[in-house]
């Protein structure tokens, strides 16, 4: 048991028991070292508290950055330092780079990301996802197809309301690549009333490989997908890749014999 002038055992016992009440655990593990470091650099009182605080205070962002992260359920990290910038000629480098310092999250404005398959949608969105969460932002990442089952499924156990209103909370909400699924009569409102629920509160990024026009194909009630699109429209930030080339297909790891054609993409216009 460690003495020095800072406590005899006892006192160290009991400050021991009351940092772990505390749930101050950065501190326990952290103290031995401390009060070696304080004896030896002859440290005053309040460094060597503001010190240990410090230490604490670390560690639990450290703690709830792992857990905003892992709540986010992104399916891979991805972060815009690994984005070749120059691949992309159409994409308005500008804003994706401006959207980077996430004031859109606090403005609750919707984010659009509109372009063919490997164009870079997902990887933009998670990167804004990621730098999210590490600035303390709750964050959630969905696939659409996912999102729409996920959404029809608490239909059965009139969970609905229950579930929109848990995703209505997420300071962002990705929803990635709607794209042309299996429609059911009931994805046009069960989206409405997810976005609506979001709607000038919460931000929500959006990406596709359709053009906004051609969502009510998708979601199967044009009417409806319109005021939907309506609201995600108002105020949003919209980043076009519709013409781009496929990174997947042409970028650094693109097998030479893949034909170009392979590229096209049904309705991105
Ligand atoms: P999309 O979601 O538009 O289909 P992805 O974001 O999944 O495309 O991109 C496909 C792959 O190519 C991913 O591994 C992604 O990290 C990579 N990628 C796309 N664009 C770029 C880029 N400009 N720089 C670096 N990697 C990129
Ligand atoms: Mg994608």
């Amino acid at each position: 048991m460690t003495t020095s002038r800072t406590g005899t055992p006892s006192v160290l016992d009991e400050l021991r028991r009351n940092l772990e009440r505390l749930k101050l655990r950065a501190i326990a593990a952290h103290l031995d070292e401390a009060l070696e470091q304080a004896t030896k650099l002859e440290q005053g009182y309040i460094a060597f508290l503001a010190g240990l605080i410090e230490v604490e205070v670390l560690a639990k962002a450290e703690a709830s950055t792992k857990r905003r992260m892992s709540l986010a359920k992104f399916p891979a990290i991805k972060t815009l330092d690994t984005f070749d910038w120059t691949f992309q000629k159409g994409l308005n480098v500008q804003l994706v780079k401006d959207l980077m310092n996430l004031q859109f999250i606090d403005q609750a404005r919707p984010v659009l990301l509109l372009g063919r398959p490997g164009t870079g949608k997902t990887h933009i969105s998670i990167s804004y996802g990621v730098l999210a969460a590490q600035r303390g932002y709750t964050v959630r990442f969905y696939k659409a197809s996912v999102l729409l089952a996920d959404l029809y499924a608490t239909l059965a156990d009139s969970s609905t309301d229950r579930f929109i209103a848990r995703l209505a909370r997420f300071d962002l909400l990705i929803i990635d690549d709607l794209r042309h699924v299996p429609v059911r009569p009931e994805y046009a409102t069960l989206l409405f009333d997810l976005v609506e629920a979001r709607h000038l509160k919460k931000s929500t990024l959006v990406s596709s490989n359709l053009s906004v026009k051609a969502w009510g194909d998708i979601l199967g009630n044009p009417a409806l997908t319109a005021s939907l699109v309506d609201r995600l429209m108002e105020r949003a930030h919209v980043i076009n890749v519709r013409r781009g080339r496929s990174y997947r297909a042409q970028g650094p790891d693109a097998s030479e014999e893949r034909p170009p054609e392979l590229d096209a993409e049904e309705g991105a216009d």
